[in-house]
């Protein structure tokens, strides 16, 4: 199995977008110990579709990350992608259209900070500008939020960025259409390990929130760990149905 994981905040609180310092121990820990392959994000997508192995992904680019996640991934050399919000860098989590009362405000690394975390080889990709729902924007805000975060990382870390994850996990052909333009990858928040016929810019991911608690990861190539996934995805599906789409954080 292939499949790309999502984590956001490294904290204490409980909230769906947090993992605690604790498990996230833990998964580091397993990660490490060589259970399964650890690849760059980028490189995922060049393994054979039987291939077994992970990469890690962190969402919105928590200064938490910095102090609580990269020191522990440096420590085990393991790589990992941080997506980045270009407009909301050095600020917070306040997006206003968050869909869930729960999350948190936590702050945001800022641009140095973001320099010296590249330095130590995390890569970055883009988050938008702003964090919006993407399907409901105009053609033209869609298109700022999307070359717009590529030309400010370019602009204050000069890197430049290939990989977008869309906020919410909120997309549709319109938006796939704007982000091919710009991107080589695109990431959702749709429950899934990869598949051999995923479309580049609409791959699946795994949210840490459905894979909490205690021994849930480590159980990874098991027939429980499938049928857990199956699952949620399927609970995760209904209650889009019941409450709109684009769930996810
Ligand atoms: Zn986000």
């Amino acid at each position: 199995m292939r499949a790309i994981l999502t984590y956001h905040s490294i904290d204490d609180s409980g909230s769906p977008i947090s993992v605690a310092p604790a498990e996230f121990r833990a998964h580091v820990r397993w990660l490490a110990s060589g259970a399964v392959r650890v690849v760059p994000l980028a490189e995922m997508a060049t393994l054979p579709a039987d291939a077994d192995a992970v990469a890690i992904t962190f969402d919105d680019a928590f200064e938490n990350f910095a102090a609580m996640a990269a020191p522990l991934l440096h420590e085990h050399r393991l790589p990992a992608t941080l997506f980045v919000v270009s407009g909301r860098v050095g600020r917070d989590n306040a997006w206003g259209d968050r869909p869930d009362p729960r999350v948190p405000t936590l702050p945001l690394l800022d641009w140095t900070g973001l320099g010296w975390l590249v330095e130590e080889g995390i890569e970055i990709g883009a988050h938008t500008r702003t964090h919006p729902h993407l399907t409901r924007i105009s053609p033209a805000m869609l298109e700022d939020e999307l070359l717009g975060s590529t030309d400010e990382i370019r602009r204050k870390l000069g890197m430049a960025v290939r990989e977008i994850a869309y906020p919410y996990g909120d997309v549709n052909e319109d938006v796939v259409v704007a982000a091919r333009r710009h991107f080589v990858r695109g990431y959702t928040t749709r429950l899934q390990p990869l598949a051999r016929d995923n479309d580049p810019l609409q791959l699946p991911r795994l949210d840490m929130f459905y894979l909490r608690g205690p021994g849930r990861l480590e159980s990874w190539g098991s027939a429980r760990f499938d049928q857990h996934l199956w699952l949620r995805a399927q609970a995760r599906r209904l209650r889009q149905v019941l409450t709109g789409p684009a769930g996810g954080w």
